[in-house]
């Protein structure tokens, strides 16, 4: 897709309907407007974690350095065992992980040896010790206690090459690039800043925690859910709580917020831009796009820019900005922050244990649970009651089942796709 201009070249294209937003084509323009941050800086492997590699890592070394053997027993010259009868060889020496034996072996002989040893010159194969025997420096081999030439025997850059391209920026660090870092004795690496995303609730019904209710208020839960997720993405979070539905009030909020952050974030009415001052406001302060996207829950959302940073207003409802979150708000928050090929939740089959009522029309995000079936697979059900309020049923959820616009009801027993809410299998 070629690049467009500007949002408001956008909003007057032919196709374009905000009133029925396809799920698919709200993620490919918001995609389109998303330029990674390019700031390097440079952090301890430790604090790594969870950043993304701003530069190729290039092995200095192999790993691992030498031959050494997968198993506590016995290196020996593969030529040296009788495939007919047991062999008896000579102990000579040993090798321990970080303790070699420097000398060579020569026919006949042997060397004791332990899981990490290095191997000796001269011996290609590991014998476990569970097959063989020792008395008086004399090893008895039982017969076929190996099958072929280098047996047990772990090869000098089995896991990477000196000069190996080992990660490419772009890179997510996880807890296994981690230690491959650190295999490579590799102490420090550049990584992209943190995205710093600025977030408010608006609504004049909601209070925050420590504050009594009054009759009609509520308690602010989604700058909770938000700090959460922002923060398992790896962003600095700013929270600027509660702001309320005044013009001037708002107007501060956004101003604030998108001077200091890259991305700001909002719940509520806002989001719709049900209030003409709100849409006013926001032509003022940038440009934004409002839509009503073709899926439940979530159906409000509006993308935009303000001043240099990127805006997503996100419904008020507490099941939806967590659905809207996962669906759009990530995906391009992983961009921003640099990494490569992201893709938005995977999705995979599985099948339905109980039906689901759905019309058509829509692109459904149901609250799934996955569970262990008879057959040592999994199936799926619903949470229950899906109203877009009922925050539990996030909770009790490990997955959301997506019903594509054009299916209706679904029967047990049925394949559907779903999207695993924790990590990914
Ligand atoms: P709105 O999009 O502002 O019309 O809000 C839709 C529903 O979500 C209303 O019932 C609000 O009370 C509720 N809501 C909005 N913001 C929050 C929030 N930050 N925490 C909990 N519920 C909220
Ligand atoms: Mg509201």
């Amino acid at each position: 897709m070629t690049s467009p201009k500007s949002l408001r070249e956008i909003s007057c294209a032919d196709d374009y309907d905000p009133n029925s937003m396809p799920v698919v084509k709200a993620r490919e323009l918001i995609r389109s407007f998303l330029t990674p941050v390019t700031v390097i800086e440079r952090v301890h492997v430790r604090s790594a974690l969870g950043r993304v590699l701003a530069e190729d890592l290039i092995s200095p070394i192999a790993v691992p350095g030498h031959d050494n053997s997968a198993m506590d027993g016995y290196a020996v010259r593969f030529a040296d065992l009788k495939a007919d009868a047991e062999t008896t060889l000579t102990r000579v020496g040993e090798s321990f992980a970080g303790k070699p034996w420097t000398g060579p072996i020569g026919p006949g002989e042997c060397i004791r040896i332990f899981t990490g040893g290095v191997m000796p010159e001269g011996a290609d194969t590991v014998v476990m010790q569970e097959r063989a025997t020792e008395h008086a420096g004399r090893v008895k081999i039982a017969q076929g206690a190996v099958s072929k030439a280098g047996q047990n025997r772990r090869f000098a850059g089995e896991d990477l090459k000196a000069g190996q391209a080992v990660f490419r920026k772009g890179q997510r660090i996880h807890p296994a690039e981690l230690g491959m870092i650190a295999s490579l004795g590799i102490g420090e690496v550049g990584v992209y800043r943190m995205l710093r995303v600025a977030f408010f609730s608006t609504g004049d019904e909601l209070k925050s925690i420590g504050t009594p209710l009054r009759a009609g208020e509520i308690y602010d839960s989604n700058r909770y859910t938000l700090h959460g997720m922002l923060t398992r993405l790896g962003c600095e979070v700013v929270d600027m709580g509660v702001v309320e539905d005044a013009p001037e009030k708002l107007e501060h909020a956004f101003a604030t917020a998108a001077a200091s952050a890259d991305v700001v974030i909002t719940s509520g009415g806002v989001s719709v831009g049900e209030a003409d001052y709100v849409k006013q406001l926001l032509d003022k302060l940038g440009e934004v796009l409002f839509w009503k996207i073709a899926m439940r829950p979530g159906r409000p959302l509006a993308y935009g820019k303000i001043g240099g940073a990127h805006f997503f207003g996100l419904p008020g409802n507490p099941v939806s900005v967590m659905v809207t979150f996962y669906e759009f708000v990530r995906d391009a928050l992983m961009i921003l922050q640099g990494q490569r090929d992201v893709t938005p939740l995977p999705t995979f089959k599985v099948r339905l244990s109980a039906p689901i009522r759905k019309v058509p029309g829509r692109t459904e995000f149901q609250r799934g649970i996955l569970s262990p079936d008879d057959n040592g697979g999994f199936s799926v059900r619903t949470t229950g009651d899906q109203g877009s309020g009922i925050l539990s049923s996030m909770s009790q959820a490990n997955c959301f089942i997506v019903l594509p616009t054009e299916v209706g009801n679904v029967a047990a027993g049925e394949l559907v796709d779903v999207q695993l809410l924790e990590g990914l299998i």
